[in-house]
């Protein structure tokens, strides 16, 4: 068994734990990242997008979104349609940042690439392969084991280990467990660029309230559709218990006679499905020397499209709790109280709006003949949802590269 000394130890190479390397960077620590995977293997998920409050908070770490996000493209509307195709709505996903930065989709590996990039320009060390097992507080730093019998200490643990998180149970071993949402998630990119009917307007997500499952699609700069879908389901789905094939099908079947199947037909790898599960409420966040940030914390249904950028924000407002106070322990209290009350706002939000992507034949025909009313009137007071956009958090000293 071999023990390292570190300084600041982050568990998971995913979204927050690359941004919160950067932050730490920041905050005159020395971040050294272990990631479960292998270089290469954050295919799992289509894309997600980046808020215009998570693309701040990239700026706020130092990070240019222009090189972060350059393989996404600008999607800073939302069009919502009926089972039919009716536009019901079509909504700002938040307003441009200064700089005229908006609101960007992007695969979920070029995304994971471009902060592993990132924190690589500042010297962070990722060390793949490294599944955290557990994690304990000695009396002044903290000891993580890895599979395999590998031990490091540090004076700080950042457990970033996302929805299914170690870090999360060696905190506290009646943690909750993630949640089902009762929705499926699989999604694609069309094999090349599609019919002009099937393309929708760019810089608009679509999304639709289909018949029998909710589907989103987006038209990227080259041509191709970017597509996602979500069959409702009862229980969650079992490793393997779709092929290929049979997914396709099924996923046919479900979208016959919608624009939805046009684009399935016109993609040659559908991936997934996912089980798509949200975390409530995670009672302990911290310990004197161990924090959790990102899903491990809080993970946000994904309908909320705010995960990713609800990690960006953990990852600034843990760095300037580190700047601010030089006692770990007080620095990671500062970080909760700073951080909790709105990531669960944001979690609340986000199962709510799940809850409404696959209704009933009656429920739906309500939502679709009432949708356009109460969006116009919750609008005429500006943007409801400008709670979530217009957050910003500050921007952290920049560190040498
Ligand atoms: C289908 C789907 C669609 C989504 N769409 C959006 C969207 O449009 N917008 C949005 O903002 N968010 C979206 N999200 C949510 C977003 O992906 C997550 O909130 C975000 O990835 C959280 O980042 P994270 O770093 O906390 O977790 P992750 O990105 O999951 O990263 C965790 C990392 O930790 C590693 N790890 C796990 N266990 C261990 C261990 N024991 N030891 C070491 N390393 C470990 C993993 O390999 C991984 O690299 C979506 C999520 C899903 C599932």
């Amino acid at each position: 068994m071999t023990t390292t000394e570190q300084d600041a130890i982050v568990i998971g190479g995913g979204i927050a734990g690359t941004a919160a390397a950067l932050a730490l960077r920041a905050a005159g620590r020395t971040p050294v990242i272990y990631e479960a995977g292998r270089p290469g293997d954050a295919e799992r998920g289509v894309f997600l997008t980046i808020a215009v409050n998570g693309v701040n908070a990239l700026r706020a770490l130092g990070a240019d979104p222009a090189v972060v996000l350059a393989r996404g493209f600008a999607t800073p509307r939302l069009a919502l349609r009926g089972a039919s195709g009716r536009l019901l709505a079509e909504t700002p996903l938040g307003g441009p940042l200064p700089d005229g930065t908006v609101t960007t989709t992007i695969r979920r590996a070029d995304l994971y690439a471009a902060l592993r990039s990132e924190a690589g320009t500042r010297g962070v060390e990722i060390v793949y392969g490294h599944p955290l097992t557990t994690a304990r507080t000695a009396a002044h730093g903290v000891t993580a084991e890895f599979a395999g019998g590998r031990t490091v200490t540090g004076n700080l643990l950042v457990g970033a280990d996302g929805l299914h998180s170690r870090t999360r149970t060696a905190l506290d071993p009646s943690a909750p467990a993630p949640h089902f949402l009762g929705l499926l998630d699989t999604g694609g990119f069309t094999d090349g660029p599609v019919c002009p009917a099937l393309l929708p307007p760019s810089g608009v997500m679509q999304m639709s309230f289909g018949r029998r499952a909710f589907f989103g699609w987006a038209a990227a700069p080259d041509g191709r559709v970017w597509w996602f879908a979500n069959p409702s389901r009862r229980r969650p789905a079992e490793p393997g218990e779709f092929t290929p094939g049979a997914w396709r099908s099924h996923l046919l079947e479900l979208f016959d006679g919608e624009p939805g199947a046009d684009l399935i037909r016109a993609t040659g790898e559908v991936l997934g499905p996912w089980n798509t599960r949200d975390l409530p409420r995670v009672p302990v966040w911290r310990g004197d020397r161990i924090v959790l940030i990102g899903d491990a914390a809080h993970a946000v249904a994904p309908s909320s499209g705010q995960g990713a950028s609800m990690a960006l924000e953990d990852a600034v407002v843990l760095g300037h709790s580190l700047r601010e106070h030089r006692d770990v322990p007080a620095a990671l209290a500062a970080y909760e109280a700073a951080r909790r009350a709105r990531v669960e706002k944001v979690v609340a939000h986000g199962r709510r709006t799940s809850g409404t992507k696959v209704l009933g034949p009656v429920g739906a025909a309500m939502r679709d003949a009432m949708m356009p009313l109460v969006m116009r009137m919750l609008h005429r007071r500006g943007d409801p949802q400008a709670w979530i956009f217009e957050h910003r958090v500050p921007v952290l000293p920049s560190v040498p590269r």
